[in-house]
């Protein structure tokens, strides 16, 4: 078994083969939808459609794994490929033309890259545009748009942000970069930290408590005022499995509690745009029904014109 400690959610695809060379490549797909982790999984179930990833990304950032990287995934095209590379699926939190993919997936894509090329030696993510590189895309090997335009126009990036945390980790400076200066974002790809969130409530006071009732069992979390909301949190960290090892320690203690980004801006409070408040709505940041109303209209927001582009964006 070979597999990311990033992993949220496992649903093993029966849609897989043995893998015979060492894994030297990457190939990140775009899911032409925006599936959960969950959906992903259940579309790699069916052995109808011959298909499945290694790995998938939510447009929420969560990571899930459908074959294990010591198999072949069935997801390029093309066999050779496969057999050489780890590939992602991601989700598109916009459709077609440009099938955008959220900051939280992208900020994942990256932190499972990392992870993949560290523990499979792959010293460097090479991206060349064509297939003599090493981050490679299924539009050369088969007639299909994926990763889409967005997704491609990203590989660059991509491919700098990973480098640059591998060679960061490699001279040591990362492993100490786990977040004890809130102001030391190096290293955090496209300026994302991995935080663990407690709550989120309209009421400065409310979250102040729930803040200290966390302090009172020895963890540090403050009541950040985010997106009209005061959500509490842990300080950001840089790389997720540290958020995740504090989350297994905060649910111990019994508080309900869930791995969260926060910008590396902390202090902005801006308002959002709508279309950004409204994909929050559907990663459930807002809650439901009458609940996502009062919160909405208390942190400012125009419920209906919200509504209306959360049910735009899900193409009702
Ligand atoms: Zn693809």
């Amino acid at each position: 078994m070979s597999k990311s400690k990033l992993v949220d959610y496992t649903k093993i695809s029966p849609n897989s083969s043995a893998r015979t060379v060492k894994i030297s490549k990457i190939t990140i797909h775009h899911m032409a939808g925006n599936l959960s982790v969950e959906a992903c999984g259940n579309v790699f179930q069916t052995t109808e459609r011959q298909a499945s990833s290694n790995y998938g990304v939510g447009t929420d950032g969560r990571i899930g794994l459908y074959v294990d990287e010591s198999r072949r995934a069935w997801t390029s095209s093309n066999r050779d490929n496969d057999n050489v590379a780890v590939t992602i699926e991601v989700a598109n939190d916009g459709g077609s033309p440009n099938w955008h993919v959220s900051d939280k997936a992208l900020a994942a894509t990256i932190a499972l890259c990392v992870d993949i090329c560290q523990r499979n030696g792959i010293k460097k993510l090479n991206f060349t545009g064509d297939k003599s590189g090493n981050l490679t895309m299924h539009k050369w090997f088969a007639s299909t748009l994926c990763p889409g335009p967005y997704l491609e126009s990203k590989f660059p990036y991509i491919a700098a942000e990973v480098n640059k945390r591998l060679s960061a980790a490699s001279n040591g400076s990362a492993s100490t970069n786990t977040g004890t200066d809130k102001n030391n974002v190096s290293g955090a790809a496209g300026g994302v930290l991995w935080c663990v969130q407690i709550g989120a409530y309209t009421h400065k006071k409310t979250a102040e408590a729930r803040a200290r009732s966390a302090e009172a069992e020895g963890f540090d979390f403050s009541a950040v005022q985010s997106e009209g909301m005061y959500k509490v949190q842990s300080k950001g960290y840089a790389d997720k499995a540290d958020a995740n090892a504090l989350l297994a320690k905060v649910k111990k203690a019994g508080f309900s509690a869930f791995v969260n980004t926060r910008a590396a801006d902390k202090a902005s409070t801006t308002k959002k745009t709508v279309k950004r408040i409204a994909q929050e709505v559907i990663w459930g940041q807002w809650g439901n029904g009458a609940d996502r109303k009062k919160k909405l209209t208390a942190a400012g927001y125009d419920y209906d014109e919200v509504q209306n582009m959360v049910n735009k964006l899900l193409g009702k």
